[in-house]
Formats: structure tokens, C-alpha cells, sequence
């Protein structure tokens, strides 16, 4: 399982790593967030109306579902199945209330990725030109509450020098999955 802050570079830390490890699939989660520019349906996540993801709920398709800024965030059962059943490893990328509900029924590897600091986090928000100034100052609000769970996970990685962080998701994998 992997959290972080929004803006904190989780995807830009993952995605080249995950291509070195051919057994670790990366779980894609259904969200209503409205898509950004630039991502697609079943590539980044898969986009749902509420209608449809309140139909998820009631089919009881997810392990977990979360609110995250204002929106809903849900890891599907059949897709960390199925990887597992194949013999993978599923990686799922959640935030804290959904890794807390999840680590009542398990205990998984856990890594957390943060900011080197909250000036760095809103610097990257602004820059990435994705989200409103609102949208941006209730990431930043959520992300202090985050990063004070950063202690429930058994590595943290500080994402200051993307290559450097990387690295070290590198050797967390290495030495927990191989
Ligand atoms: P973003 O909108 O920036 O893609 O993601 C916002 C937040 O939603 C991030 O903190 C991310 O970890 C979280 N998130 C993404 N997928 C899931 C999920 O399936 N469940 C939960 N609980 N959080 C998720």
C-alpha cells in the first residue's frame, strides 16, 4: 500500500520503479473525480459518474472506499484479485483513511511518500496547473492531516530528489518482495 499527499510525486516515483518489477501490479481505482487533461479511463483511474459508483457500492465491489477532496476514491476487490490470484503483487495507492481501514483486516508492506516540506507540496500544487486555488488550499488542508499518519507506515520515503526517491523505493521492493 502507497500514501501520500496530493502533489507529493507519488506517480512520478512509482512509474518508472513499477517497470522494473514485471510481478507488482499497480491496482487501478474508480474515483468520480473528473478526469485532468491528459488522463483516461482505464489508464489513470476509472472514471465514474455517482450513479455508478454508488451502484459499486451496493454490488459491495470495494475492499475500501474513501471521501478524499470531495470526491470518492475506492479500491476494487476483482482487480487486487485477480492480480493476486495470478501470482502478482498488488500495489495500491490509498490515502490514510483508506490504508486505516484496510490495515484492520491485514497488515501489508507499507510506504508512505511525502514532501520534502508544505512550501514544496504547494509550490508543485501550483505549478502542475491541474486544480483551482480553492482545490489547491483544501489539498494543501488535507495533506497536514496526512502527513501526521506518515508514522503508521513502515517506510517513509521524503520525495526531495526524485531520482534519490525512487532509489529507495527500489530497495524497499528488493528487499520486501524478492
Ligand atoms: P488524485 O485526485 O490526486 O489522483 O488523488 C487524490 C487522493 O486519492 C490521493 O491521496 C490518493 O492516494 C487517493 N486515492 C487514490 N485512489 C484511492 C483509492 O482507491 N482509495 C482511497 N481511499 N484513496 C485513493
Amino acid at each position: 500500500m502507497l500514501s501520500g499527499p496530493s502533489g507529493a510525486g507519488k506517480g512520478s516515483v512509482i512509474t518508472p520503479v513499477l517497470a522494473k518489477f514485471p510481478t507488482i501490479h499497480l491496482a487501478l481505482s474508480a474515483t468520480t473525480r473528473p478526469k485532468r487533461s491528459g488522463e483516461s479511463d482505464g489508464t489513470h483511474y476509472f472514471f465514474k459518474t455517482d450513479a455508478e459508483f454508488d451502484q459499486l457500492i451496493q454490488d459491495d465491489a470495494f475492499l475500501e472506499w474513501c471521501h478524499v477532496h470531495k470526491h470518492r476514491y475506492g479500491t476494487l476487490k476483482n482487480t487486487v484479485h485477480t492480480t493476486i490470484q495470478t501470482g502478482h503483487h498488488s500495489l495500491i495507492e490509498i490515502d490514510t483513511q483508506g490504508f486505516k481501514k484496510v490495515r484492520q483486516h491485514c497488515d501489508p508492506l507499507s510506504i508512505f511518500i511525502a514532501p520534502p516540506s508544505l512550501e514544496t507540496l504547494a509550490e508543485r500544487l501550483t505549478k502542475r496547473q491541474t486544480e483551482t486555488p480553492q482545490d489547491i488550499e483544501s489539498r494543501l488542508a488535507v495533506a497536514k492531516v496526512e502527513l501526521e499518519s506518515q508514522g503508521d507506515y513502515a517506510y517513509t520515503i521524503i520525495n526531495a530528489d526524485l531520482a534519490e526517491a525512487q532509489h529507495q523505493l527500489t530497495q524497499i521492493l528488493e528487499k520486501e518482495l524478492i
